[in-house]
């Protein structure tokens, strides 16, 4: 048996694909962890055979157990359960597959337990990337992005030594089901048009931060943390085929480009397997049927989460955080039905123009940031209890 990985998020869409790698490259899953889907985890954990099972939710928890009690897995729960599954000792790598910031201290767990990071989180770098990246470094740990963007950089950065021979990082984003969409016409779109995304299947909090463009803000931050660049180093730009999944232009204006099929399961594998390359779980990219691939500017009038991402980047400090928590807050309201589309950043900007950021942020901090963001924009919907 090779590898052995704790998996975090096992039941999401990054968590399945992932155990399509961990099936297909003959690794061992030691951890699974879910948050209230019992069905799906009990389902996993008995092809799996993982040594511990965690459900965050503790009345899925119970749930589990029950229907695990001749298995002889061990059902652990709640946020410490998670924790637990990162640091797991027969683990050696964790895969970061949970949305928001719930990954953020899981992964500061499995760091200080010397496990490599295959990162989908991003949520974690985009409150605290600074920490995240220190705590590695001073581990000795090893953090390999799966968001395919990151994972593009990453690769077309193998055999880089030397940071200041990158001249720019350069994101390219689906541009999402609203492309080319007017003001007025977002103003009318609805849940249901929104969580239809052209190119890529994935979660539902994802998917919106996708339509509104937040999902390339976040990963513009993520990149800001991730490469250690400052801003002016990144910039985005619309790629609808998502064949090409982000380039690197270096100071002698070569421009190197990772190029595939639109499938998290490349990625996912390179985080696994890197340095190494192994055969493929992903199907093959056929240059002669690809569409057409285009490049256009993002249109941040249109979509202005992406320039809220680029001005809390630029005020650093807990301005991330307040703007992450601020927008998990308003999807969720979206996803609820609550608010409207335009709403979102709507709320964002207003929530980041009201919290303050405290810079050089502790961890404290950075929690406390997210709290007050969250806070701030309950007090900003009228009849929605601000508990
Ligand atoms: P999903 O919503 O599909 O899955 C989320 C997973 O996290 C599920 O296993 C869910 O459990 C669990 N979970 C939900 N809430 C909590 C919580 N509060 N505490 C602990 N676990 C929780 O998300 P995705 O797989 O789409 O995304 C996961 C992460 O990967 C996100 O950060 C996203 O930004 C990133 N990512 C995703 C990509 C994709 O293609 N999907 C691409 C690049 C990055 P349950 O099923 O029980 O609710
Ligand atoms: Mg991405």
């Amino acid at each position: 048996m090779g590898q052995s990985i704790s998996l975090l998020g096992s039941t999401g869409s990054i968590g399945r694909q992932s155990l399509d790698v961990i099936a297909a490259c003959g690794m061992r899953a030691a951890a699974l962890t879910a948050h209230r889907d019992e069905a799906r985890l009990e389902e996993q954990c008995r092809r799996f055979r993982p040594i511990l099972a965690v459900m965050t939710d503790e009345r899925a928890a119970a749930g589990l157990r029950v229907r695990l009690a001749d298995t002889g897995i061990r059902v652990a729960s709640g946020p410490e359960g998670l924790l637990e599954a990162a640091a797991l000792p027969e683990a050696g790598t964790v895969i970061t597959a949970v949305v928001g910031i719930a990954g953020l201290k899981p992964t500061l767990a499995a760091i200080q337990a010397h496990k490599r990071i295959a990162l989908a989180n991003k949520e974690t770098l985009v409150c605290a990337g600074e920490l995240v990246m220190d705590a590695a470094q001073a581990h000795g740990v090893d953090i390999v992005p799966v968001d395919s963007e990151h994972s593009a950089i990453f690769q077309c950065l193998q055999g880089c030594t030397d940071r200041g021979e990158v001249h720019r990082l350069i994101l390219t984003a689906s541009g999402g089901p609203f492309y080319g969409y007017t003001p007025e016409q977002l103003r009318g779109v609805t849940l249901e048009q929104a969580l239809k995304h052209p190119n890529w299947s994935m979660g539902a909090k994802i998917t919106v931060d996708s339509a509104t463009l937040m999902n390339k803000g976040l990963e513009f931050i993520e990149a800001m943390r991730l490469y250690r660049l400052p801003p002016e180093k990144i910039s985005v730009v619309i790629h609808r085929a998502s064949i090409i999944h982000s380039l690197v232009e270096y100071c002698d204006h070569a421009v190197l480009a990772q190029l595939g099929t639109p499938d998290m399961r490349l990625p996912i594998q390179y985080a696994l397997t890197w340095p190494a390359r192994t055969a493929a779980v992903a199907p093959p990219l056929d240059l002669l049927s690809c569409p057409p691939l285009t490049f256009a500017p993002p249109d941040e009038e249109a979509f202005p989460c992406l320039a809220l991402a680029k001005e809390a980047a630029r005020t650093g400090g807990t301005a991330t955080a307040v703007l992450n928590g601020a927008n998990e807050e308003a999807v969720g309201r979206f996803l609820a039905g609550e608010i409207g589309f335009c709403d979102i950043p709507a709320l964002v900007e207003r929530v980041l123009a009201a919290v303050p950021a405290v810079q050089a942020p502790s961890l404290a901090d950075i929690l406390e940031a997210d709290r007050q963001a969250r806070a701030a924009l309950r007090r900003l919907l009228p009849g929605i209890p601000s508990n």
